[in-house]
């Protein structure tokens, strides 16, 4: 069920609630707060209720329910426990056009109520549509801690301003901006200290200064491999505050889905062999936002920095005289390695790990093989797929044993990570027979038998047993032998 969220103004408009008991009782509190004039129908009433009636702040049908209560009411809540009577007063609102909400029965019900965090007047209601209040409440219990009363008396303060806000700033970006600082800045600590006045100041101060079009920059962030829970807290912040993310590919969508709603989202690089815009053109596209005021995010797989042309992007910005600044990302051997249960270094086996491309031909030749080769180390090759027979080649040429393991992750982080695992003599073979495709991250050295034993993300790694097993053949199956 998909609802539709809406906050409603129930000043003074007629309400409904039959019950009176507890429930009744909270339900009616809460409409009184919103300054509905509520009337409660029920043959007894709670003693809180009884008072309320007392002082004339709601009205009391007594006796049992009788449809011309519906008469001339906004909305209707049902909280009794006579699930018979409720499903009378779900249909007769249902033909009356009258919104109603059935106490703890969503398929009666027209609307819902949230669990809500009160920051009057500012209010975050949370919903499960009906599935699991009880998740609501949790996350509201959560976000009731990190949202600090503050945002209420900001939200005052400038409601105060808003038309002032906008004569000054008509531009929605200059606007953005300008409050983007503002909560950004002193003025909630200084409301937070009760110093309304200096608050006051220190807003108009930055309102008058706020630049209509202030000089772009562009924040080079690295995504990760895909979990979007890898993204940093500094990474999620720069996708909030950008007008344009310019992309990789290889961005999983779910840390895309993490950009602010608005901003343009631009896909901007290649997959293997697939060249959607040259590097040129992300230089251009960089320059061309960035010059026109926009706070730009190039984000990037991974870490921008490793294999990232990272450094290439700087100094073009450099050159241009565009600021910059850069956010790291959990790189594809960190992320691979955790996911697939490989200790990167371990005392007894590998004491350093190289980081390494082999992603084309020259890549490969141009790369220093006998040292490569050494033991006690792990290789984290980052790689298109099709350079494995010479990496396996070249690392056995040059002394590295055939028996040494292997782990071959595709998709590392991802919903659809795939592992293989093996020894160098196998490896191309392997590859081809579990038709691994990229993204894959080749890990060489004794810590990637480990993922044998350690694995604990997603299907278990594919083992060398399983080769020739009919079931396994060029598969993705989960299942070890
Ligand atoms: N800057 C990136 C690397 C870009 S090069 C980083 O720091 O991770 C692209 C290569 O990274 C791919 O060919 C693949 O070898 C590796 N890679 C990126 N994401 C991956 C993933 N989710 N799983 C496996 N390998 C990945």
């Amino acid at each position: 069920m998909k609802l539709y969220p809406l906050f409603a103004d129930l000043r003074g408009r007629p309400v409904l609630v039959v019950g009176g008991g507890t429930i009744g009782e909270r339900k009616i509190a809460a409409l009184m707060e919103a300054g509905a004039c509520v009337t409660v129908g029920a043959v007894d009433l709670t003693p809180a209720l009884r008072e309320w009636v007392d002082h004339q702040r709601i009205t009391w049908r007594a006796g049992r329910f009788e449809e011309n209560w519906l008469d001339d009411v906004w909305l209707v809540i049902a909280a009794t426990n006579d699930a018979a009577l409720h499903a009378r007063i779900a249909a007769l609102a249902q033909a009356r056009r009258v919104f109603v909400n059935v106490v703890d029965d969503a398929a009666l019900s027209s609307f819902h109520v949230p669990a809500v965090i009160d920051r009057a007047p500012l209010t975050v209601a949370i919903s499960s549509g009906g599935h699991a209040p009880m998740l609501a409440r949790v996350l509201r219990e959560r976000l009731e801690a990190l949202i600090d009363p503050v945002w209420g008396l900001l939200a005052w303060m400038l409601g105060d301003m808003r038309t002032r806000i906008r004569a000054r700033l008509p531009d929605l970006a200059a606007r953005r901006r300008f409050y983007a600082r503002l909560i950004d800045g002193p003025v909630r600590s200084l409301l937070r200290r009760e110093q309304f006045a200096a608050a006051q100041t220190a807003t108009e101060h930055l309102l008058e200064s706020a630049d209509d079009r202030p000089a772009g920059s562009v924040v080079l962030v690295g995504a990760g491999p895909g979990d979007p829970g890898l993204l940093t807290l500094r990474g999620l912040r720069a996708l909030n505050e950008a007008d344009v993310v310019l992309h990789d590919r290889l961005v999983s969508a779910q840390v895309l889905a993490l950009a602010r709603r608005d901003a343009e989202r631009i896909e901007v690089a290649k997959q293997a062999g697939n060249h959607h815009a040259t590097q040129e053109q992300i230089h251009a596209l960089m320059l061309h936002h960035a010059a026109a005021g926009h706070r730009v995010v190039r984000l990037k797989g991974g870490d921008p920095f490793v294999f990232g042309r990272g450094g290439e992007e700087l100094e073009f910005l450099r050159r241009h005289g565009i600021a910059y600044e850069v956010v790291p990302g959990v790189t594809a051997a960190l992320a691979c390695a955790a996911y697939a249960g490989i200790p990167l270094t371990h005392r007894d086996h590998a004491q350093s790990v190289r980081l390494v491309t082999a992603h084309c031909k020259h890549s490969i030749d141009t790369l220093d093989w006998r040292a490569l080769a050494e033991e006690r180390q792990t290789l984290a090759i980052y790689m298109g797929t099709s350079g494995l027979s010479a990496v396996q080649q070249n690392l056995i040429r040059h002394g590295r044993a055939a028996s040494t393991p292997f782990a071959l992750i595709q998709n590392g982080s991802r919903p659809e990570q795939r592992v293989v695992i093996g020894t160098l003599a196998d490896l191309a073979e392997r590859a081809a027979a579990h038709d691994i495709r990229s993204p894959a991250l080749l890990i060489v050295g004794e810590v990637a038998a480990l993922a044998g034993t350690l694995a604990w993300f997603g299907h278990p790694p594919l083992e060398a047993a399983t080769l020739g097993t009919p079931a396994l053949n060029g598969c993705n199956s989960s299942v070890r032998y």
